[in-house]
């Protein structure tokens, strides 16, 4: 028997408890694995509250990340003791995910545990880290380095946003972070933000062209907040847009792109090709610094991460939210 948060339908309501599960109730997958570690996404929290239609198959367990080590496998890539890692592919939407102590995956789904890094450390990265990467990496390939300005990351204090101020700094980025809460800017300094921007300056209808402010951007807020940033990007500069806390609508012009040659990179992190994430969790391992582990995680249980999932929907979650199973 193993423990499960499980999400179900009752009276067209949707309720959410932890329940006993026998092996036999977990899906039929090539690899079973017991969790160690997952974690909260915003995903996560739209999925537990019900405040975003993510999941539609019920009962569901709930959790887009895990790490975990193998039980069995039919698969000849894993065996069993093999320390895995997992973030999206659906897993934790419609297919049951990492908010139980086992779970039951496609091998295609995992990848090998990255070196140097332990399956908890996976988990303080987990999606938001893993997605602020390849928004680095999306900067990166529009030929947006270090030396051509200070990178802008909105919703800063929450979990994509503390991961890509701690990477950009690593790499050698003038870091501005933007939040609505003044109260995180020690943290984000200690991060590596280099300036603090308060969310107030960049909200309200802007015009279509601005300032030329910043090199790049990392945009985890969408909505207005974006259409301004992007009127604010220099000449060849590049925003990597990955998230929506902020709305799912862009209410920009063409004229940051058709004039000052702005690129609006999209950034998926859910159906990231093989290579690409195993290159990605790589440099992560690389490149965070230990302090990024004791500064920017809250651990909490099973039994709190209805809690959690509430208050992250309601922006009110710092940094990473590591669930130990
Ligand atoms: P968090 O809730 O941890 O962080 C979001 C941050 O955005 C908050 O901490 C807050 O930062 C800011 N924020 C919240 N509400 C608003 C608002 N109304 N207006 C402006 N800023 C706001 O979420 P995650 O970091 O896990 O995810 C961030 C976004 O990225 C989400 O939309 C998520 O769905 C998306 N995402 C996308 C992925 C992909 O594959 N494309 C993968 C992972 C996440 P502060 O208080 O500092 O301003």
């Amino acid at each position: 028997m193993f423990n499960a948060l499980v999400i179900d339908k009752q009276d067209e309501k949707q309720v959410v408890e932890i329940r006993q599960l026998d092996e036999s109730a977990l899906p039929e997958e090539e690899v079973v694995i017991a969790v160690d570690y997952s974690s909260i996404n915003y995903k996560d929290g739209l999925a537990i509250t019900g405040k975003g239609k993510i999941i539609r198959n019920f009962p569901m367990v709930p959790g887009i990340d895990l790490a975990g080590s193998v039980i069995s496998s039919k698969h000849p890539c894993y065996q069993a003791g093999d320390q895995v890692v997992l973030t999206g592919w659906g897993v934790g939407e419609n297919h049951w995910g990492g908010l139980a102590e086992k779970a039951s995956l496609k091998a295609e789904w995992l990848v090998p545990k990255p070196e140097g890094l332990t399956g908890k450390q996976a988990m303080m990265v987990g999606t938001a880290g893993f997605t602020a990467m390849l928004c680095v990496m999306a900067l990166e390939s529009y030929g947006v380095t270090p030396d051509k300005g200070e990178i802008l990351v909105t919703g800063a204090s929450g979990g994509v946003g503390s991961v890509a101020v701690t990477l950009l700094k690593q790499l050698g980025y003038r870091v501005a972070a933007v939040t609505g809460r003044p109260e995180n800017a020690e943290l984000l300094t200690a991060l590596g933000a280099t300036r603090i921007v308060p969310r107030s300056e960049l909200e309200g209808k802007g015009r279509p062209l601005d300032k030329q402010l910043w090199a790049g951007a990392i945009d985890t807020v969408g909505s207005q907040l974006l259409a301004n940033v992007l009127s604010k990007i220099d000449y060849n500069g590049a925003v990597a847009a990955c998230g929506l806390a902020g709305g799912f609508d862009l209410p920009t012009t063409v004229m940051p792109f058709i004039l000052r040659n702005v690129a609006l990179l999209g950034v998926d992190s859910v159906m990231c090709p093989y290579e690409k994430r195993k290159a990605a969790w790589q440099r992560l391992s690389e490149l965070l610094p230990a302090s990024y582990y004791a500064q920017a995680c809250t651990e909490i249980s099973l039994e709190q991460v209805t809690e959690y999932a509430e208050k992250i929907t309601l922006g009110q979650v710092t940094g990473r939210t590591l669930v130990k199973l």
